[in-house]
């Protein structure tokens, strides 16, 4: 679940029935009496690792940065790419006209998802043919309708058809979703609390459907706002652009799968817990995401691949006194008020 443009604040500010469900989630992780299914992570530094979507998006899917006119990243290192050689499906949608891949990895051919839906979100009544402005189409600060309906609405409604569809017993395949909304694209900050009811019913639906089966969850953001006037004129808004929202959602089958001898479940846990206070970007969750794919597949991974596995990830034992300059993160991007601390 990708909101473009949200910061850990304004995530909590505008979406009460979310938190509270993910507040509810996290409780019942430390009732003893209580059996929880997931554990629930907040990441609260979680931190840019440039100014706007194209280098953190990089990160997050290929675990690199911005090389301006060159690939992102070779084509193996691209994190769907990966999960589609361990026998996943991997599906993408975007509530905004914007094929993804050409925009921000500049190669469609090597990036491509099985499933790729985009153009729905081209229709007039919310694109407007391209002539986005401050009052229409996906950057608005209007409420962002096709024919009636919230155009988040649609993506849940795939949702919801895609993962019962490829969760029934006919064709049950393993798959990975990478379901995109820019209800935090605006300069008032308010657009995103639209997404509240129907985000909360989600998590619930997805968490609770199939204890068996639970989902891997992911709740992130590339950055902060960098629109309106809270972000041009207060430094708080200053600060929240380099604090993206992450949450983490682990069902334990997923800390069964990656534990091994060296890295038990309650050393994973307790990690989880340390690393909600370290310094982190987009670079961690791509190791951390890619680790599973890594320990399920039972195809032949090039070994390029599968050395990374060394590589650290959230459930690792990160060091508490990371900074800025260790991460790649430019002193005009860091949002601690001492670059070195
Ligand atoms: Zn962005």
């Amino acid at each position: 679940m990708y909101f473009d443009c949200v910061s850990a604040s304004n995530f909590r500010r505008k979406l009460p029935l979310t938190m509270k469900y993910l507040s509810e989630l996290y409780d019942r992780q430390n009732d003893e009496n209580d059996s929880p299914n997931y554990c629930v992570s907040e990441f609260i530094r979680y931190h840019i690792g440039g100014m706007n979507t194209r280098p953190n998006l990089q990160l997050l899917l290929c675990g690199d940065n911005e090389k301006s006119n060159e690939l992102a990243c070779a084509p193996h290192k691209f994190l769907p790419n990966i999960y589609r050689q361990a026998g996943y499906i991997t599906n993408f949608i975007n509530n905004d006209c914007c094929d993804y891949p050409s925009a921000y990895l500049i190669n469609t051919e090597n990036f491509r998802y099985d499933h790729e839906l985009t153009g729905w979100s081209c229709h007039p009544d919310y694109d407007n043919y391209g002539q986005w402005s401050n009052t229409i189409g996906p950057y608005s600060m209007n409420k962002r309708c096709i024919n009636g309906k919230f155009v988040h609405s649609y993506v849940f409604d795939y949702l919801y058809s895609f993962i019962d569809l490829y969760s029934t017993q006919k064709l049950n395949l393993p798959h990975l979703t990478f379901a995109s909304f820019t209800e935090g694209h605006e300069g008032t900050l308010e657009v995103l609390s639209s997404v509240d009811e129907e985000l909360s019913k989600f998590l619930k639906y997805m968490t609770q459907r199939d204890p068996s089966n639970s989902p891997w969850i992911y709740i992130i953001s590339d950055h902060g706002s960098h629109m309106g006037p809270h972000y041009e004129f207060t430094t708080a808004g200053q600060i929240e652009h380099k604090l993206p929202v992450l949450y983490m959602l682990t069902p334990k089958s997923v800390l069964q799968t990656i534990s091994t001898s060296s890295r038990s479940i309650s050393n994973m846990l307790d990690y989880l817990k340390s690393n909600s206070n370290v310094l982190i970007t987009s670079k961690d969750v791509y190791h951390t995401l890619r680790i599973f794919a890594e320990t399920v597949s039972e195809f032949d991974i090039e070994q390029s691949i599968t050395t990374a596995a060394t590589y650290e990830t959230l459930y690792n034992n990160l060091s508490l006194s990371r900074n800025c300059k260790d991460l790649g993160i430019l002193n005009k991007y860091c949002a601690c008020i001492n670059n070195n601390s």
